[in-house]
């Protein structure tokens, strides 16, 4: 029987390669005239570009967005809009760039324009983060959520392989736990159905030919569909290990969920058996976590926790941290059989029948 709640979250979505060419357009349709371009200083080519788009629209560009949104960039970045008589800010790159914009939105309410160029997903979830004394504080707030999105899948031909493909499996990461989420709903599980399996075939051709257009296409199609299920729905078990692994014993984040995924999933296959059918037909396999971890191995992903460089002595500690701090899991989190799954995903075993 269906029972559930969905808000909608209104965001403008123009998807298409060279999409990028309507910015002007777009920045008029949200009433704005003078438009902030934001970018790491990696990509202030395709910045610089987008700036001359906007022609008499752009008021500069702002090339120093960071990793995880360090405040004092994100206090210079809104005094330079105001300075700039900025009504709107254009973030092209991935999610420290989003998150900058994001930042700037969250205390000054400019209107922020995405053009992502990562699969990441920022851009579809009200979620921001922002450093501070070397903390990293997260929230939730719908005025962080961008009002227009662009995806411009020409902007994702550069990304480099190795980084397209930890991108992509961190995106179906989300929409693998937003299958089993506390708070999912029939609409999400489409979403993220559809998410995985657009991102797997894309990850597959893309490893053959990383400059294949239509698998970035297909590619950037996931990471919308598979951003909008964790902007809309709760994570679980596997989010809250990777970030207890990145977070104490500073693991390469995007690596953690790859390697991790297939375990999490193993581990709450036998209460979340809908969920798990919907990944193994999205993977066109019969067992969703064994689908995953044959994935990574096609993709050439490192195999287990050891190889991205956790010691097998941090396990204990690892599971000791990931039990301390309760959260909801659709099958409780117990001592013996988290431990377990530590060992296996250091291994690079395959995940647990
Ligand atoms: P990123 O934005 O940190 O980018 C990494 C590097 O790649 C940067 O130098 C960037 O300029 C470059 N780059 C990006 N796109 C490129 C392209 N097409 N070609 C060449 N270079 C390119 O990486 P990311 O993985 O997109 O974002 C990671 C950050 O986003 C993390 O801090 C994570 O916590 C955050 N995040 C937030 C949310 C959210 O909902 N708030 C969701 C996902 C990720």
């Amino acid at each position: 029987m269906y029972e559930f709640t969905y808000t909608t979250q209104s965001a403008r979505v123009v998807f298409g390669a060279g999409s990028m060419k309507l910015i002007q357009q777009e920045v008029e349709t949200l009433g704005a005239r003078r438009a902030l371009v934001l970018c790491t200083p990696e990509q202030s080519a395709q910045a610089e570009i987008v700036s001359s788009l906007l022609g008499p629209s752009s008021a500069g560009v702002f090339d120093g967005a960071q990793m995880h949104v360090p405040i004092e960039n994100a206090r210079r970045a809104r005094e330079h809009a105001k300075e700039v008589g900025a009504d709107c800010a254009v973030a092209i790159g991935g999610g420290s760039t989003i998150g900058l914009g994001k930042a700037i939105a969250l205390e000054s309410s400019l209107p922020i324009i995405a053009i992502p160029t990562t699969y990441a997903g920022s851009e579809m979830t009200p979620i921001f983060g922002i450093t501070e004394n070397g903390v990293k504080k997260t929230g939730r707030d719908a005025r962080v959520i961008p009002k227009t999105v662009l995806y411009d899948s020409e902007l994702t031909i550069g990304l480099p392989l190795k980084l397209s493909i930890v991108s992509g499996l961190n995106a179906i990461a989300h929409a693998a736990e937003g299958l089993y989420a506390k708070d999912g709903n029939p609409i999400m599980s489409l979403m993220a159905e559809e998410g995985i399996r657009a991102l797997a075939s894309g990850l597959r051709k893309l490893k053959a030919n990383s400059k294949d257009r239509t698998a970035r296409s297909e590619c950037l199609y996931g990471a919308w569909l598979c951003g909008m299920v964790l902007g809309n729905v709760g994570m679980a078990l596997h989010h809250k290990l990777c970030h207890t692994l990145g977070g104490t014993f500073n693991l390469p984040h995007a690596e953690t969920h790859a390697i991790v995924l297939p375990h999490a999933l193993a581990y709450n296959s036998i209460v979340a058996s809908d969920a798990m059918e919907r990944i193994a037909r999205a993977l066109n396999v019969k067992s969703a976590p064994d689908g995953l971890y044959q994935l990574n191995e096609e993709l050439e992903v490192p195999r287990g926790l050891g190889a991205i460089g956790l010691g097998e002595d941090d396990l204990d500690y690892a599971c000791e941290v990931a039990l301390s701090n309760p959260y909801w899991n659709p099958r409780p989190i117990e001592a013996e059989p988290l431990r377990a799954l530590l060992q296996r995903a250091w291994e690079g075993a395959r995940p647990a029948a």
